[in-house]
């Protein structure tokens, strides 16, 4: 039997990763915004008055692998957090992506932290 071009039409899922139980209603979270491509959701350990995540729903690790494999659902996911700032803290924000453990990177599904609604100091630490 030969198999052309058979294209699996399920959501890029990883079982055991945290971000994709949270997507999948598997694990409760604060969900603040989500579309066809992204969700939001409220970081369980805030940083600033405003400390959203926005994850896409297929799991990527890092934003340099989802910037190659789906650009649009990073175009979402800034769009998503820049209404959610606009929405929350009148548009003033900081959207950090953590990429790798050296940068802090904990949760290997992508995920920008936004972060608003105090003054922010710089370089971060
Ligand atoms: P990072 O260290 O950049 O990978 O960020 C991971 C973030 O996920 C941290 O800020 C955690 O506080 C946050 N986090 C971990 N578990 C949860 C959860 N169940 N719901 C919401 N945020 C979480």
């Amino acid at each position: 039997m030969v198999s052309l071009g058979v294209v699996s039409t399920e959501p890029r899922r990883d079982r055991d990763c945290l971000f994709c139980r949270i997507v999948a209603g598997e694990v409760p979270a604060d969900v603040v915004g989500q579309d066809e491509r992204v969700m939001a959701f409220r970081d369980v350990t805030p940083q600033a008055p405003v400390h959203v995540l926005v994850v896409p729903r297929e799991h990527h690790a890092d934003v340099a692998t989802l910037a190659v494999a789906d650009p649009d659902a990073l175009v979402a996911l800034v769009r998503m957090g820049s209404q959610i700032a606009q929405d929350e803290v009148g548009g003033q924000f900081r959207l950090v992506f953590n990429s790798g453990p050296d940068a802090g990177q904990s949760v290997y599904h992508v995920h920008g932290h936004v972060l608003g609604g105090r003054s922010l100091t710089w370089p971060p630490g």
